[in-house]
């Protein structure tokens, strides 16, 4: 089998995680073997993949970011699948501040978007939902890393602006209602502590 690499990137609630479920769907229903990956930090979903948009689930591998090797493990897990996925690979990452982050974002995107090229290389069919830009606008380091050797880059824009209903192109955070600020943590879920996410256009982004 030919290897490829496919990419579903957006805001948040862009239909992200839908387009990719619907893309691996008919893969799996023809027999192909696969894992898909989510990251511990993900307590809402578990060990499943889930799309607002969709009726059912797609059974998922959590892994446990406390351990040192998971990495590793996650390339034993991928070694005799056709099909893999990772959900959100930003929260693959054992930190939280936005300054830990920005230390070992590079070392940590490096080594997942090299794990990623060689199940790639290994004929092996990968797909990727991920956000393309944190809520406070920064870079997420792994789709920029791994962007250039994608067979196919999806941008997905179901999401609306919650203000005015035009195509959403960013992704707003708060907390109690306020604008997220930069040194808050990076990875918080929505709904947990007073933090919400919402789908915005550039106009109604709020610094
Ligand atoms: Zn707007």
């Amino acid at each position: 089998m030919k290897g490829s690499l496919d990419l579903f990137l957006g805001t948040m609630f862009s239909g992200k995680t839908k387009r990719a479920m619907q893309t691996i769907g008919p893969l799996i229903g023809a027999g192909a073997s696969y894992v898909l990956f989510q990251s511990s930090w993900n307590k809402r979903d578990g060990n499943v993949w889930r799309s607002r948009g969709l009726s059912y689930t797609l059974p998922a591998q959590v892994i446990d970011l406390s351990k040192p090797n998971f990495l590793g493990e996650m390339d034993s897990l991928a070694e005799d699948r056709e099909v893999i996925g990772i959900d959100e690979p930003f929260s693959f990452v054992c930190c939280n501040s936005p300054e830990s982050y920005e230390k070992n974002a590079e070392r940590y995107a490096a080594k997942l978007a090299e794990l990623v090229l060689e199940w790639k290389a290994d004929g092996k069919k990968v797909f990727i939902p991920s956000i393309h830009a944190f809520f406070n606008k920064r870079p997420v380091h792994f789709v920029s890393d791994i962007y250039r050797y994608a067979d196919r880059v999806e941008f997905c824009v179901e999401s609306t602006c919650s203000k005015c209903q035009k195509p959403a192109s960013l992704t707003q955070r708060t907390h109690n209602g306020q604008p997220s600020k930069y040194g808050e943590p990076l990875l918080v879920l929505d709904g947990e502590k007073g933090w919400e996410y919402f789908p915005v256009c550039a106009d109604h982004f709020r610094e």
